[in-house]
């Protein structure tokens, strides 16, 4: 039996519309239509796939605005961060447009003959998004899954499921051939849940929490299926004494509470060098104050509401420790919280070790070089991380010393559609954008041609 779901607006929590949701047939429905597409999907020439993908890419830009419209009406995003996620979208369609026609494999000398490989695309890719970056995350899916020859079944997140909704019907605007990229709103139980034991489908790309993606992975071992995981974090900001503590200070808000610090890569924890702790405690602290919780839709907005009032009362549970200060929030409808700043009590703190995925930061001091490598280290996690200083080789040794994915230096950002993005330990499993990600939607075949 198909079931709905009432779509809320975070900041108002106004019902902003009711989205059908698919049940096990018709998800089956879908799995197939998408295996049958693939048939031709795979054939088409190169120089085809490519343009069509620069057509879509062209098509989401044209439609930049009604996209970054909807998601900040969907997820209360600001109307900066949802126009950077609808041109990212674009941006990593043409970045993967060039894919099709640089597909290349190998010709491996051998003796008696000619060595070559091929890379062949999968199949039905299946892609679970979380709802924290509805548009990104689907596109660092679907482009390259595409770009490499599969077609696509994506699941957005029940919470937002508007905009992947108008990516799909974008795609066939752009002339993308029905079946090749289809979207499937349901619940993570049931369409979700389907594209790990239905046969059709070839590869999973999961992004989401840890507990579901280990289960995600225990269900692909049924059927050896490929999988990609983006999970959790638990990412540190290591600020040391020699580093520009004005500047430092003035970015770490943005790191830990962009998108209300619903965001894998956020750097919720500070560790600062002991020796500069007050200075840059007296700049955070202003900057914090500085950051803007406002109406999303507003161009000033530095930050929107939390997604659910469900979400908010998790990310409240960790509270209960001390708190140095807070920014502010607006009262009344909708989701909001204050950007919060602790100083735990020692590194067993709850939120020194849980993912918090909300606007709450946590401080810590270190001596010395190998006591920050040490701290950050100690976590499940290994996603992102910035490190802060002027000096060239401790930025070298702490960057080869930190299990995580994604570092920078003297920078908060973590992601660009250029370069490979994904996890150490249980952040996750494989590489997504860059050059390294068509590696995980293609399968390498080996053929030798004999001279005889
Ligand atoms: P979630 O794991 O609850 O859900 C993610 C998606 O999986 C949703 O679409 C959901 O419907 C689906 N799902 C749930 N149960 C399923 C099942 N049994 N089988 C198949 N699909 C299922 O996560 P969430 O609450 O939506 O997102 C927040 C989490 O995502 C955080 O832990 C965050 O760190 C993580 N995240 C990671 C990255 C990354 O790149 N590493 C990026 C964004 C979010």
């Amino acid at each position: 039996m198909s079931t709905s779901y009432d779509v809320i607006n975070p900041a108002t929590e106004q019902v902003v519309k009711n989205v059908a949701h698919l049940d096990l047939a018709a998800t089956d429905d879908v799995i197939e239509k998408a295996a049958k597409a693939f048939l031709s999907w795979r054939h088409v020439t190169p120089g085809e796939r490519a343009r069509l993908l620069r057509s879509f890419s062209q098509v989401v830009s044209d439609h930049r605005e009604e996209l970054a419209q909807l998601e900040i009406t969907n997820s209360g995003h600001t109307r900066s961060n949802a126009l950077w996620e609808a041109d990212n979208v674009a941006n990593t369609l043409m970045y993967y447009a060039a894919a099709p026609e640089r597909l290349f494999g190998r010709q491996i000398p051998v003796p008696g003959g000619i060595d070559i490989t091929f890379k062949e695309p999968l199949g039905v890719v299946g892609v679970i998004v979380p709802w924290n970056f509805p548009m990104p995350i689907a596109g660092w899916g679907f482009a390259p899954a595409l770009a490499a020859g599969n077609t696509v079944v994506l699941k957005p997140a029940e919470y937002t499921p508007l905009t992947a909704i108008r990516l799909g019907e974008l795609a066939l605007l752009a002339g993308i051939p029905d079946g090749v990229f289809n979207v499937l709103p349901g619940k993570g139980s049931v369409v979700g849940n389907r594209f790990v034991t239905h046969p059709l489908v070839r590869k999973v790309v999961f992004t989401g929490s840890t507990t579901v993606g280990k289960q995600i992975m225990v269900g692909c071992a049924d059927q050896v299926k490929r999988l990609t995981l983006e999970l959790g974090g638990k990412s540190s900001n290591i600020i040391f004494a020699d580093a520009d503590i004005a500047k430092a200070a003035a970015g770490a808000p943005g790191a830990v509470f962009d998108n209300a610090g619903q965001d894998c890569c956020s750097r919720s924890r500070i560790l600062v060098q002991k020796s500069a702790f007050d200075s840059f405690m007296e700049h955070f602290e202003v900057a914090v104050k500085k950051f803007r919780v406002e109406d999303p839709q507003l161009a000033t907005a530095d930050m929107g509401p939390l997604i659910s009032k469900k979400q908010l009362d998790v990310v409240e549970s960790f509270l209960d420790e001390p708190i140095a200060f807070k920014g502010s929030a607006p009262s009344g409808a909708g989701y909001w919280m204050a950007p919060t700043v602790l100083l735990p009590k020692n590194t067993q703190a709850r939120s020194w070790r849980e993912e918090i995925f909300g606007p709450v930061v946590s401080v810590m001091v270190f001596e010395d070089e190998a006591e920050a490598i040490a701290m950050a280290n100690d976590s499940e996690y290994g996603l992102s991380g910035s490190i802060w200083t002027r000096d060239v080789g401790r930025a070298l040794r702490v960057s080869h010393g930190i299990d995580t994915g994604a570092l920078s230096v003297n920078s908060n950002s973590s992601v660009r559609f250029w370069t490979p993005f994904g996890g150490f330990k249980q952040s996750g499993l494989g590489r997504e954008l860059g050059p390294d990600a068509l590696d995980s939607f293609t399968e390498v075949k080996n053929v030798f041609i004999s001279h005889d």
